[in-house]
């Protein structure tokens, strides 16, 4: 085993960790965590390392950051998403079989395959909302 190789296997049960208690996280919020244990780690490290994970069936993609990065999710169950267009911050959500089939109708000739992703604004975004008023 090459030594980068040995590195890498030490981080991946910390980045499942770290996936697993935020639900969804990208490299950078992935790498900001992982440093207060491990000053030294790279953005490569952690790029390697969560795209093994992937490719491993071990994490999921959520639809992107507002950033246009990659999110990772530990829920590897088929699901969709709410994600509010203010923060970035997603949700599980889980849209009824019933309201796929009316979706469906109106795509027309394209067929669905992936999950959904609701826009919106979340409950802490409102409520600042409404303290500025
Ligand atoms: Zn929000
Ligand atoms: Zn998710």
């Amino acid at each position: 085993m090459k030594l980068a190789d040995r590195r890498t296997t030490k981080y991946v049960t910390e980045v499942k960790k770290i996936v697993r208690l935020r639900g969804h996280a990208n490299n950078a919020e992935i790498l900001a965590d992982l440093r207060e244990n491990y000053p030294d780690v790279s953005a490569t490290t952690i790029h390697r390392v969560t795209q093994r994970l992937y490719e491993d069936g071990e994490l999921r993609k959520g639809p992107a950051c507002l950033d246009g990065s990659v999110r990772y999710d530990s829920n590897t169950e088929r699901h969709d998403h709410f994600m509010c267009t203010m923060c970035g911050q997603v949700r599980d959500v889980s849209i009824p079989q019933a309201c796929l089939s009316i979706i469906k109708c109106n795509v027309e000739d394209c067929s669905i395959s992936g999950p959904l992703t609701v826009s919106g604004v979340c409950d802490s975004c409102k409520k600042m909302w409404r303290e500025e008023e």
